[in-house]
């Protein structure tokens, strides 16, 4: 990587920060496709969150990403939010054009697009979605907005289930839309694809899943879009039992190559070389994650 005077800063907001592997794909990436561009981390407080998204306007940041506590947060401070952002209530990715900031949100189609790369349809499907928070958010409203035929969100607190349920509901009236407790899952095992969407299974709580796998039909597929582990112990039970599974990394992976085909309008090269791009991240990131555990 050579820094100069010419390297384009972007950089990832949020808190906690220390454990992302977000500085470890973008600045791969950026080397990969042969950007002057260089991507930091940086843990922030909610008292100075206004000074630092001025000071970004002021060293000219050509955008970052934001995560945890700040995606909804952030959205007061844009100058634009794209659609499917606003579908989504929440930003995770901000593009600064001569000053204005412009909100994305990567996170649905970075779902939907790990799930087309295993040769999964959303339209006209069933799925049950494990979780209630931000994640599952995202993932849930992408599923709508994409033809799901059936969305039934279960959660360990049912009144987070329910608020997210009404509001697809209300948006969405071509999507069936059900809520329930995570206690209730064997009402619900006709599912085509169930998506844990909650923690349950994230380092460092990974000998725990968030419902028994071996319940499921042999024809489920299973998703858990937790990374730390790359597999889970809800992955690993389904995989014994036959099951196809899929885990987070790729949603990972594809949200970081969308953010910056939006940063760098760069779609073209972007899509060309989309597949080596995620061959080697996926063969990296074992070792990535294992250094950050
Ligand atoms: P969040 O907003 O804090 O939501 C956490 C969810 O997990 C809630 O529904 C919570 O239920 C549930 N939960 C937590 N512990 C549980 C347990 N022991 N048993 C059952 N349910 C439990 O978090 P988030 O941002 O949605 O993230 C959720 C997970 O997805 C994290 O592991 C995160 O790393 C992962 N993630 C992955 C990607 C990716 O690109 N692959 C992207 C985003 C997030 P209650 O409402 O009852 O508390």
């Amino acid at each position: 990587m050579n820094i100069d005077w010419n390297t384009d800063i972007y950089c990832l907001i949020g808190n906690p920060v220390s454990k992302s592997l977000s500085p470890r794909i973008h600045n791969y990436i950026f080397e990969f496709n042969n950007k002057n561009c260089i991507y930091l981390a940086f843990k922030v407080e909610d008292r100075d969150f206004k000074a630092i998204i001025n000071s970004f306007k002021a060293l000219n940041i050509k955008g970052f990403n934001v995560t945890i506590p700040y995606k909804i947060k952030i959205m007061d401070h844009l100058d634009e939010i794209e659609k499917e952002a606003r579908l989504l209530g929440a930003v995770n990715t901000v593009k600064n054009v001569n000053g204005k900031l412009i909100g994305y949100n990567t996170d649905g189609l970075g779902f939907a697009r790990s799930l087309t790369e295993e040769g999964i349809k959303i339209e006209d499907r069933n799925f049950l979605i494990l979780g209630a928070g931000g994640a599952s958010h995202a993932i849930s409203t992408k599923l709508a907005i994409e033809g799901a035929k059936k969305i039934v969100i279960l959660n360990r607190t049912i009144k987070k289930a329910e608020v997210l349920g009404k509001n697809i509901k209300d948006k969405f009236e071509n999507t069936q839309v059900t809520w329930d407790s995570l206690d209730n899952v064997v009402k619900y095992l006709d599912s085509d694809i169930v998506v844990n969407c909650t923690s349950a299974g994230m380092y460092p709580n990974e000998d725990i899943s968030p419902i028994d796998s071996t319940i499921l039909n042999e024809d489920t597929v299973i998703y858990d879009i937790i990374y730390k582990p790359i597999e889970t112990k809800f992955l690993k039970d389904a995989k014994r039992n036959k099951l196809k599974t899929i885990g987070g990394i790729s949603m990972l992976i594809n949200q970081a190559i969308l953010s910056q085909q939006i940063w760098l309008n760069d779609v073209e090269n972007y899509s060309k070389n989309f597949k080596k791009i995620e061959g080697f991240l996926d063969s990296n990131v074992e070792d990535i994650v294992n250094k950050l555990l």
